[in-house]
């Protein structure tokens, strides 16, 4: 039998891949086909005549296996498969999974067991490899920062991260795998886990699946009722399903929008300062421009932008920007004062700070220049060293220092007029004036209601205008009058008291408006203005005292001529004269006669009257060249310039004859005679004490013969002894 049965189960089995074995009812191997063989590890027709007990790996599996064919009731637990370890001939072990199906004969008696065994090792494996990738699958979704989840072509949950669920903290209980998204979305909704801005619930669902479904990879920002927003990108995977990640963009968007208004306030700023800025790329393009920039560089910043703005300025100057604005790129901060003939026509002294704006890489992203217009400060800076060097110098008097003051504001305010005014009462006089062609004269007057000054000193202070046909100036009598547009002007003080005024003006409106720098200018001339005069005044004081105190010091009080100091200096300098120009002159001693007897008989108050009379008579005799003084007592001197001794004799004794009939009073009973020694310059008269010496002989000589009479002085004639 059991060949004939073994023989059958070879034709049935043998060729098949699927290995197949045949037990009798105690499981004792009758049949084990090659395929059984190769799993199992063993020789041909080894395995017939053994238990399969011995390749279970857990005896207690062969027993449970067993247990299940005790019952008919087993049956359906039969039909599954059941895997186990077993151990194979050459010891080593692999998994199987066997289907049992109990063999009957015909006398419904079990006559064996078909077994077929299929090695599952490899599928083991595979499910355990499995297992692990989806578990780091998982880790991995977990590390991301970002909540990630993927839903199948049903839109279905497979599989999400922590963070998904935690994004979605209202939502967490619906995020299971299996939910579908509509359904964890609005279990979301209904937990008020989403701003729907204003929309309603269905409406926003329609449009979320809408976008969901698009799954293109493009970026969605949802905001959710706490105010947070998330980033939602997803995509569509291979298999059908909806791969979307999410983060949170809350902080960013908060920065963005912080960014935005601090940019907006930046431009704000940059278009209100009276500064050029602008912002260049490496390749020296504008990127950024303000409006004051774009008014200099005459366009609009859709003009400009893309542009290069150096290109826009002469070539002379663009070389000059050259050096500076690659020292910048290279990431210097550089700073330069340069001229500028900037497109709309103005010549500007400009202050060029060129900032580099660094990346993260160190590398020069962009350069922000400042342009500043320090065109009024360089002027006003010119004007001020100017004015120092002005009142400064000792080159000029101070009737030019004022007149060069008013001409260098002329210069300076750019106006024709410049006036300096002294104002008393009502009365506006033109004090010094400067005009194109000698227009204004000093000296002219006006009613000072009728001037612009008028306004100015009730404003004690600098005043100004431009225009004043648009200011209130134009309502003014001077408007009137003198139609002048343009006028600036400040009070002047002299030694703290008011004097006038400083003022400089024009027919014509100015191109541009006053600037306090010019306010600080005029103000500056007011106050050197004040000085000069003050110091004119005080020169002027100095002067007039110098000249009382040598007239105090040269002249004589009693008789009002010259006294002996001041007569032997200008004897000396008549003597030095006589030794130039070898013109002779005479020198003249005058002594009163009986003097003494006059004061004796009729007082000394009569003898002063005398001396006084005498002085007066002479010096009405003397023509404007003679000197007369009083050397002594009653003793007087005289210069007779250019007067040789005939012509010297003729004058004394004309001046002798004078005092005869001149010098006579009533309350002196005595008749006033004078004597006089005249002596013509020589060549020994080196000093003048010489020529005195003579002269005094020759009086001397007069007085001891008699008295009223002229006497010229004779040297004594050189001895005959040799
Ligand atoms: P002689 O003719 O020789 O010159 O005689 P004399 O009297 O004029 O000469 P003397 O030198 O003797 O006298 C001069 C007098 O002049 C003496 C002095 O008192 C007087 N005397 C000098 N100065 C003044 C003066 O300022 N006023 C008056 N009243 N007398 C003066
Ligand atoms: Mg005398
Ligand atoms: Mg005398």
């Amino acid at each position: 039998m059991a060949e004939s049965i073994t023989l059958d189960l070879e034709q049935s089995f043998g060729e098949l891949n699927e290995s197949v074995l045949v037990t009798n009812p105690d499981r004792i191997i009758v049949y084990a086909n090659t395929a059984t063989e190769r799993l199992l590890r063993a020789k041909p027709g080894e395995l017939a005549g053994t238990k399969t007990k011995q390749f279970f790996a857990n005896p207690a599996e062969f027993e449970e296996l067993g247990e299940l064919y005790s019952s008919p009731e087993a049956q359906q637990l039969r039909q599954k498969a059941h895997a186990f370890e077993v151990i194979r001939c050459d010891g080593t072990t692999t998994s199987v999974e066997v289907i049992h199906a109990p063999i009957f004969n015909s006398a419904n008696t079990l006559s064996g067991y078909l077994i077929v065994v299929r090695d599952i090792s490899e599928r083991k494996t595979l499910e355990k490899k499995l297992g692990d990738i989806a578990l780091t699958l998982e880790d991995a979704l977990d590390a991301i920062s970002e909540g990630f989840a993927i839903y199948d072509g049903d839109d279905r949950l497979i599989i999400c991260n922590e963070n998904y669920r935690d994004i979605y903290g209202h939502s967490t209980a619906a995020i299971v795998p299996g939910s579908r998204f509509e359904d964890i979305v609005r279990f979301g909704l209904a937990r008020n886990q989403y701003n729907t801005d204003g929309l309603s619930d269905d409406e926003w669902v329609a449009q979320r699946l809408e976008k969901h479904r698009e799954a293109n990879g493009s970026v969605i920002e949802q905001n959710l009722a706490d105010g947070r927003w998330l980033r939602i990108s997803e995509t569509r995977t291979r298999s059908g399903g909806i791969a979307g990640i999410r983060a949170d963009i809350t902080e960013l968007k908060e920065a963005r929008a912080r960014a935005e208004s601090a940019y907006k306030n930046l431009s704000l700023m940059a278009d209100n300062v009276s500064a050029g800025i602008t912002e260049i790329d490496p390749n020296g393009l504008c990127v950024f421009i303000n409006k004051t920039g774009c008014e200099w560089f005459d366009g609009s910043p859709d003009e400009l932008i893309g542009t290069s703005l150096q290109d826009r300025l002469p070539w002379r100057e663009r070389e000059a920007l050259r050096p500076i604005i690659k020292k910048a790129h290279r990431g210097q901060k550089v700073a330069a004062e340069i001229s500028l003939q900037f497109p709309d026509g103005v010549r500007r002294e400009c202050q060029l700070d060129c900032n580099p704006r660094f990346n993260d890489l160190g590398g020069v992203d962009a350069l922000v220049v400042l342009i500043n217009d320090i065109t009024d400060r360089k002027k006003t800076e010119k004007t001020l060293a100017e004015l120092y060097a002005i009142t400064s110098t000792r080159e000029l008097g101070h009737e030019e220092k004022i007149a060069e003051i008013l001409r260098l504001g002329c210069q300076h305010f750019e106006l024709p007029f410049g006036i300096i005014s002294n104002i008393t009462e009502d009365l506006y006089t033109l004090a010094y004036a400067h005009s194109p062609a000698g227009e204004l004269v000093s000296g002219a007057t006006f009613s000072l209601g009728d001037t612009y000054c008028a306004l100015t000193l009730k404003a004690n202070g600098p005043l100004a205008t431009a225009n004043a046909s648009k200011s209130a100036f134009s309502e003014h009598p001077c408007y009137d009058m003198f139609s002048l547009e343009t006028y600036i002007g400040a009070p002047l003080l002299v030694d703290g008291v008011p004097y006038g005024t400083i003022n400089f003006s024009a027919p014509a409106a100015r191109k541009r408006d006053f600037t306090a720098a010019d306010i600080q200018i005029v103000r500056q001339f007011a106050d050197w203005i004040g000085h000069e005069i003050a110091r004119q005044r005080d020169h002027q004081a100095l002067m007039t005292a110098k000249t009382n105190l040598e007239r105090v010091a040269s002249i004589d009080d009693l008789t009002q001529i010259l006294n002996r100091r001041a007569f032997l200096e200008r004897a000396n300098t008549e003597i030095q004269r006589f030794r130039r120009s070898k013109q002779p002159f005479t020198a003249v001693m005058l002594d009163i006669d009986n003097f003494k007897q006059i004061n004796d008989r009729f007082g000394h108050a009569a003898g002063d009257t005398v001396l006084r009379q005498f002085s007066k008579s002479i010096s009405n005799a003397l023509r404007a060249v003679d000197v007369f003084g009083r050397v002594g007592g009653e003793e007087f001197g005289l210069l007779l310039h250019e007067t040789q001794e005939k012509e010297a004799l003729l004058v004394c004794e004309r001046l002798r004859r004078i005092i005869l009939t001149d010098c006579q009073m009533e309350n002196v009973d005595q008749t006033i005679t004078c004597s006089m020694g005249l002596a013509v310059t020589a060549r020994e008269d080196i000093e003048f004490s010489t020529l005195m010496q003579k002269a005094d002989t020759a009086l001397y000589q007069a007085k001891s013969s008699g008295r009223n009479k002229c006497v010229v002085f004779v040297p004594e004639p050189a001895s005959t002894s040799d």
